[in-house]
């Protein structure tokens, strides 16, 4: 039987129950093959553990059974496995005894890749919806300047009853909230409209799930699923661009449901102009609808989805750490989490309290990775003059002036926080001071911060504006 193309180098993910459907279609043809009392006798005590794309472990009863099963029928079974599993190599057959360890490690890695597939809605229950992820809800979504337009979007598809635009086009950068969105309208749907069907699918999947189609000519019956939604969400979109079967497909299921007044939601990592492979008409009707981008963060937004983060988890952080890091990790919310995370945890297992040194030290790798777009000390040293309108000669030098130590403690603050420089390093670039009179400078800032309100926000200001 002739595959597409398409999956040649694509890495395949089954569901346990799409496992033994295939399995099923190989013990039919076996059936066949082999006539019904050897079938009986050998084939059917046989059971699928898992399939990892590429080798399909079963377990038979005995040592015996096993011997008999490889050396009499192995030839065909191999034969048809490769027929029917699609990217097959292999299988393996283990005793009883060894099934336990092997189900486990197959639990594991089967797991994974459906984290990113889910059906809501009557027909298919709960089971899939099992799949979304129960903290992507339109509560835990923290709302900033970059992805309003992208939430309220979504927001108004969730609550409305006919589609109020259509497509919506979610696009932008890796980790910043397109995924989340989604789920949160599969969420707010199940609440408010459950009889709706939903299908929320990664465009990986949808691909995965026609190739399968075609290869076992039940088209049909995929393009019914499809096309008998509510509401279809495909995430990733970008993930399709020159697989043209699939696109083909896509594109009709697409218009079939647009045509009547379903809702589709689409995600990219770019607009619908800028995706590239894709065929001309699919990306035009892409964009007829609503095109929202999501953009890049900024400094609000990351400390507010910390300080949401902080609350939901129940723990204290000081300030000054979730500063440190809505400032120091800028390249996605993902990586943002992740950070709080390790954090989290180091404080936890070695039972200390979380502080700037500790974060600094257990994101070391972390924050060099994000050190590309973060300012220096010639910004801090730069905006602090201007800031207080002293003259950078006076605030490399010795004069210990009122006028100008404060905003050199300023200054030394600044770099301590919003730097990965070392206090040596950064009192070499105050006019060759030691690292002690930094740190007492440190010191002192912070201490002002919290009782003098004109210092915390000279602080904030400048912060803030050499965060722009
Ligand atoms: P994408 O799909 O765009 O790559 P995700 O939706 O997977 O990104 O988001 C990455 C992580 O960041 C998730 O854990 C998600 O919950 C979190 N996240 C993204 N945006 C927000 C937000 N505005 N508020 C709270 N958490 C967010
Ligand atoms: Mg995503």
């Amino acid at each position: 039987m002739s595959t597409s193309k398409e999956d040649e180098d694509y890495q395949v993910f089954l569901h346990p129950t799409q496992v033994q459907t295939l399995w099923d279609h190989v013990c039919e043809r076996l059936k066949i093959d082999l006539g019904d009392a050897l079938y009986t006798s050998w084939i059917a005590p046989l059971k699928v553990i898992s399939y990892d794309g590429r080798c399909l472990n079963l377990a038979a009863s005995s040592r015996f059974m096993k011997d008999r099963i490889q050396t009499q029928h192995g030839e065909k079974l191999l034969g048809l496995c490769y027929e029917i599993f699609p990217n097959f190599e292999d299988y393996t057959i283990a005793v009883r005894q060894e099934i336990i360890n092997k189900s486990e490690h197959a639990e594991v890695a089967r797991v994974d890749p459906f984290q990113n597939e889910s059906i809501a809605g009557e027909e298919l229950g709960d089971d899939y919806a099992a799949a979304l992820d129960t903290r992507f809800t339109f509560e835990n979504f923290v709302i900033g300047k970059p992805n309003e337009l992208a939430y309220a979007a979504a927001l108004r598809i969730a609550e409305a009853d006919v589609p109020p635009f259509n497509p919506l086009f979610l696009y932008g950068g890796v980790g910043l909230g397109k995924t989340h969105l989604m789920h949160a309208i599969a969420w707010q749907i199940r609440k408010t409209h459950p009889s709706k069907r939903v299908i929320y699918m990664s465009a990986e999947k949808f691909m995965y799930e026609f190739v399968l189609a075609l290869r076992f000519k039940t088209t049909v019956a995929f393009k019914e699923r499809f096309r008998k939604v509510d509401i279809l969400m495909i995430d990733d979109v970008q993930f399709i661009s020159g697989k043209n079967t699939t696109q083909e497909e896509f594109f009709h299921t697409f218009n079939a449901l647009v045509d009547n007044n379903r809702q589709v939601i689409i995600s990219a990592d770019k607009s619908p102009s800028d995706l590239e492979d894709m065929e001309e008409r699919l990306i035009s009707r892409l964009g007829w609808g609503l095109v929202a981008d999501i953009h890049p963060t900024t400094y609000e937004l990351r400390l507010g989805i910390l300080q949401s983060k902080v609350e939901a988890l129940k723990i204290k952080i000081p300030a000054d750490v979730l500063e440190f890091l809505a400032v120091r990790i800028s390249s996605n919310i993902r990586e943002l989490e992740g950070a709080l995370n390790r954090v989290v945890a180091h404080s936890t297992l070695v039972g200390r309290r979380i502080d700037l040194d500790t974060t600094q030290d257990v994101l070391r790798d972390l924050l060099r990775s994000n050190d590309r777009r973060v300012v220096t000390v010639e910004d801090i040293q730069q905006k602090v003059c201007d800031y207080y309108n002293v003259k950078l000669s006076d605030l490399l030098s010795t004069r210990r002036a009122q006028a100008i130590s404060k905003p050199r403690q300023v200054a030394m603050y600044l770099c301590k926080v919003l730097t990965s420089k070392s206090l040596p390093e950064i009192g070499r670039r105050f006019g060759g001071r030691d690292h002690t009179t930094v740190m007492h400078a440190v010191k002192r800032v912070e201490e002002a911060m919290e009782t003098i309100r004109e210092y915390s926000n000279d602080v904030n200001v400048l912060r803030r504006s050499l965060m722009l």
